[in-house]
């Protein structure tokens, strides 16, 4: 692992995998990024939640060994580029790292900073679990009801990339390549997108998403696809999860087809359910029957939409955390943008940072921390302490970003008396 530019810290040690597990010291090297705008804000708040929580649930016999590397503005202040082969190099080696927003540079040929880091590492599975923290606001009557995780696949649909601008050479030559050799004629004014959808990418991420249903003992996984219009990708995306249900977990999972069929419309007990549906019938479902969603394992582009409006439903983007996962390599995110107006002015939420903070936790195993950040950041919005997106939402007075991330610390010390 020889950098050029980075020195990891000699006082921890890398997490690594062995049998397919991860193995984690009490004291791990966790690589993080700032990211841009208002991430030094969110940063500033949430570590201190972080290092808090580990070391009041586990009375300082553990600790996280921070680890900073670069991307976006700050990389290229020292490495005069975006995103530096050390950063690639590190997030592969230290396994677990987490991540504030990225701006996306206009015209510097990156489609965007995150994309890049996804398809690079092959960081598959876009992970985004969407819970409401009592107390905080929301449009809908029972946002109790709500208890999803996302599961998107992050490296192919119309996100690749491939697309041609309208009277571009390339364009042109798809157009007559599809005039003379498909029989299918469009006029000369027409932009291209390819969407891609693979055998391979979709079923990779169903597998992972029902292993994780299966791990945590949750009830059901939906394949949300519009497979009615777009049958050979959309529709194939459907039978080929239905494939990876039914083929490689026969024992532990059942079709919504087959308890209707044969189980006289009871899930048996023990069984995950595995039903799929379409994309904009999903939209409805979540707001009027929400409990019955618990994974929603989906493509890059729907996958995108559903994880905005199931934030939306507990109070907004800043409430929503997210992670992009490989087989093992996992790099966790904020999942708002780098909200450029607000940096460094101490006012954005830092909640969907802490709670990738949470996923984090528990994703190395660490839950009695992850569980205690969850209860701090609970009993602080009920306590009305919160950052002006949630305040105007609650009508009242906000506090700082920096405030709100004490305000967790000190309700988390008050949970653990000493
Ligand atoms: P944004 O998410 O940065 O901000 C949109 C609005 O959402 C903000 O004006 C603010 O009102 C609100 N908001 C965002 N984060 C908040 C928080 N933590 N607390 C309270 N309110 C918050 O989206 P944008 O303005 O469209 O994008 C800005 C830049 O971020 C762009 O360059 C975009 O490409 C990039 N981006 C990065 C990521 C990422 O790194 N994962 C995600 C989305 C957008």
């Amino acid at each position: 692992m020889p950098y050029d530019k980075l020195r990891p810290p000699d006082d921890g040690e890398a997490i690594t995998v062995k049998d397919d597990r991860l193995v984690v010291p009490d004291r791990p090297i966790i690589t993080w990024i700032e990211g841009d705008g208002t991430g030094q804000d969110i940063w500033k708040a949430a570590r201190p939640v972080l290092d808090t929580a580990v070391e009041l649930a586990y009375n300082g016999t553990r600790k996280i060994v921070w680890f900073e590397i670069f991307a976006g503005e700050k990389a290229m202040a020292t490495y005069g580029e975006l995103l530096p082969k050390d950063t690639f190099q590190a997030i592969q080696d230290f396994i677990v790292s987490i991540k504030g927003p990225l701006t996306t540079p206009i015209g510097t040929g990156f489609r965007s900073l995150n994309v890049t880091l996804r398809q690079r590492l092959d960081l598959y599975a876009c992970v985004r679990p969407v819970k409401w923290i009592e107390g905080s606001p929301s449009p809908i009557k029972n946002p109790e009801k709500l208890n999803a995780i996302v599961f998107r696949e992050a490296t192919e649909d119309v996100y690749s990339g491939i697309e041609w601008e309208m009277g571009s050479p390339e364009a042109q030559k798809f157009l007559r390549w599809l005039r003379d050799q498909m029989g299918i004629v469009l006029g000369d004014d027409t932009a291209i997108g390819v969407k891609p959808i693979s055998e391979y990418g979709s079923k990779r991420l169903v597998r992972k998403a029902i292993r994780y249903a299966l791990d945590q003992g949750i009830p059901s996984v939906t394949l949300m696809h519009k497979g009615n219009i777009m049958k050979f990708t959309e529709g194939a995306f459907a039978k080929w999860g239905y494939e990876v249900a039914t083929q490689e977990f026969r024992d532990f999972v059942v079709t919504e087809q087959e308890v209707t069929e044969k189980f006289g419309g009871k899930v048996p007990p023990g069984r995950i359910l595995i039903k799929d549906r379409l994309a904009d019938n999903m939209f409805q479902q979540i707001l009027t029957r929400t409990d019955e969603y618990q994974i929603i394992a989906t493509m890059n582009l729907n996958g995108d939409y559903i994880s905005d409006a199931l934030a939306g439903m507990v109070g907004g983007l800043g409430m929503a955390p997210g992670a992009n996962m490989g087989d093992f390599v996992a790099l966790f995110e904020a999942t708002h943008g780098s909200a450029p107006k607000y940096a460094g002015k101490d006012m954005v939420n830092p909640t969907s940072l802490i709670l990738s903070g949470v996923m984090m936790l528990r994703y190395i195993g660490w839950k009695e921390a992850a569980d205690l950040i969850e209860k701090g950041i609970s009993r602080t919005v009920q306590q009305k302490r919160v950052t002006y997106d949630l305040a105007r939402q609650m009508g009242v007075e906000p506090i700082k970003c920096s405030e709100f991330g004490y305000a967790i610390c000190e309700n988390m010390r008050a949970l653990v008396p000493a």
